[in-house]
């Protein structure tokens, strides 16, 4: 497998490229700024970069991807409950004091529990919603990896405080269908360091005994 990290933009958000040797092929999860520089670290895996995959539509995580999608000439994929949101980035960004280019379009829907194959990679949608609408972690079962998106983070967890939040549906999200993985598998989250799912099960505070929040 090949997974190169890129922390962009001014929310320092972590964009991946994942692919794998064999094929050749690669994909874009969360491209969500700087696109000159996703695309120069693209060219240096050597992948083909046959998608764009999101976990959600917030405008940290979707802001390069109209200019890459241009690029690669590759469809973006996301679940269909993250795409009325996407319409909404550029008010998002204008909120925040910020200018967002062209909004993107998406091309095909992800369905939970997907297997979206990227090469001889396959990774598994977990529908992981109360961060924002939609959400998706997806998980390479065989490379004992999780991309978390904002769900879950070293440490933390996703905020619930913008429209289509909520504490209950994120934690019942992370518990259900991000805690049940062994406890060795890495976690790749939206924002900050890697961890594992076994330290997050231990320290995370947001996650300890049996309570919501
Ligand atoms: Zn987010
Ligand atoms: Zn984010």
């Amino acid at each position: 497998m090949i997974l190169e990290m890129l922390t962009v933009g001014p929310f320092q958000e972590n964009c991946y490229i994942i692919g794998d040797e064999g094929s050749g092929l690669g994909a874009i999860i969360d491209p969500g700024d700087e696109a000159a520089r996703i695309a120069l670290a693209a060219e240096r895996t050597e992948l083909d970069v046959v998608q764009i995959i999101l976990t959600h539509t917030h405008v940290d995580h979707v802001g390069a991807v109209a200019q890459l999608k241009e690029e690669y000439a590759c469809p973006v994929l996301a679940h269909a409950e993250a795409e009325p949101m996407l319409k909404q980035v550029p008010v998002q960004a204008m909120m925040m004091g910020l200018k967002f280019g062209q909004v993107p379009t998406i091309d095909r829907h992800i369905e939970d529990e997907e297997v979206l194959e990227v090469g001889g990679l396959q990774l598994r949608s977990l529908y992981t919603p109360g961060h924002a609408p939609g959400h998706l972690a997806f998980y390479v079962e065989d490379e004992g990896i999780v991309i978390s998106g904002d769900a879950l983070f070293a440490g933390s967890v996703g905020r619930v405080d913008l429209p289509g939040g909520n504490a209950e549906v994120l934690i019942k999200s992370i518990r259900e269908r991000l805690l049940i993985l062994p406890d060795e598998t890495r976690v790749y989250p939206g924002h900050g360091p890697e961890t594992t799912i076994g330290d997050e099960k231990a320290h995370n505070p947001f996650l300890q005994g049996g309570g919501l929040l």
